[in-house]
């Protein structure tokens, strides 16, 4: 089988005791920046550093303990206590918290990519010179986080087995914790469990095969709850469920990630044997393929390097939904009968891969 999949990969192999990388805008030269600190592959740039590449100035205000962004939808606010980027009096959620690192605070690619390049409303370019270096200081590397990714998630092979022994899914947020707010006051802590449960239910009735809800309810998780379910001897699939806000109100459709060290660094891939691909990347393909049979708008597949998606070889992909600042979007998310074609596209996704590599699993024993 060959596949064609396109992946933006930014990533170059490069060996060096201190991090760098270049930032620039949309023709313009890069600007390197050597100051730098990266942690699990994740690079912590300086708020002011990047600022001044992208034309926006800011400034720390040390009363109420945030960062300003001058622009031009007003103040933008971000704070090393606060997951949210606040814009007037509107919450956007973050994927990760600011941090004060080496006396600056210090923001993530995955800020500077989206909700950065939005608030300077021009595409931003990132390039990480050294993502497999991390050198953040050793007390700042001690923090539960790390020390719960010292185990690693890994995919098992089962012989003569079943097709799918068990999948884990957690319903992204919960409780206090309601992800992105839709201007309609739906919530992505619910799109994610209705959409969970949905899934739950066909995999359970059509396959027989035991799930592993990170939550059943609408409550608050910690990293290390939602990584227990995953955790589980006979889990052989992952899914992280999602859904996204943008500024641009004509952003849409759904998008996939998988770690970044399961994608074919370096190069677009256009034609590629599947043996070289990661099991993560060929769910995810048999999911975007199962999508669009269906009609379902995909944006695509990348690589991400979120914490969420913990590290090891289990096939993992996290889903993001849809947009709920897309207004046609929102409402197809919020009915009963989108919810259940995108479901049923999830379902007949897994079950193809399911079978895919359970064929090659068993040819090989
Ligand atoms: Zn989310």
């Amino acid at each position: 089988m060959r596949l064609f999949i396109l992946l933006f990969c930014l990533f170059l192999p490069f060996n060096s005791a201190t991090a760098a990388v270049d930032i620039a805008l949309r023709g313009k030269d890069p600007v390197r920046i050597e100051d730098v600190y990266q942690q699990r592959g994740i690079p912590y740039v300086a708020i002011e550093d990047v600022l001044d590449v992208v034309g926006l100035t800011g400034h720390w205000n040390s009363i109420s303990h945030t960062f300003r962004i001058r622009t031009k939808r007003g103040w933008a606010e971000i704070s090393p206590a606060s997951s949210f980027l606040k814009v007037s009096d509107e919450y956007y959620p973050l994927e990760e918290k600011p941090r004060f690192i080496d006396g600056r605070l210090r923001v993530t690619d995955n800020f500077i990519l989206n909700q950065l390049a939005q608030l300077s409303g021009q595409s931003i370019y990132f390039r990480n010179l050294d993502p497999g270096t991390d050198n953040l200081p050793e007390k700042e590397q001690t923090t539960g986080l790390e020390k719960l990714f010292a185990f690693l998630l890994n995919k098992k092979a089962s012989p003569g087995g079943p097709i799918l022994r068990a999948v884990a899914i957690d319903p992204g947020h919960g409780g206090l914790d309601t992800g992105v707010i839709a201007p309609s006051g739906y919530k992505e802590k619910e799109l994610n469990l209705e959409v969970a449960q949905k899934l739950a239910k066909q995999l359970k009735m059509k396959l027989g095969t035991p799930i592993y809800l990170s939550r059943d309810g609408d409550y608050e998780l910690t990293m290390e709850q939602r990584l227990q379910s995953a955790n589980k001897d006979d889990v052989d699939i992952w899914l992280l469920l999602h859904a996204q806000a943008s500024f641009s109100p004509e952003d849409s459709g759904v998008t996939l990630f998988v770690r970044p060290e399961e994608v074919v660094p370096n190069i677009i891939v256009e034609e590629v044997a599947d043996e070289v691909l990661s099991d993560s990347l060929l769910l995810a393909n048999e999911l975007v393929l199962a999508m669009r049979e269906s009609g379902i708008k995909v944006r695509g597949i990348y690589p991400s390097s979120r914490l969420s998606l913990g590290r090891g070889t289990l096939p993992t992909v996290e889903i993001e939904l849809g947009y709920l600042s897309h207004a046609e979007e929102l409402l197809n998310l919020q009915t009963p009968e989108y919810q259940d074609q995108m479901v049923q596209a999830l379902y007949s996704g897994i079950r193809r891969y399911a079978k895919q590599s359970k064929e090659k699993t068993d040819g090989n024993n």
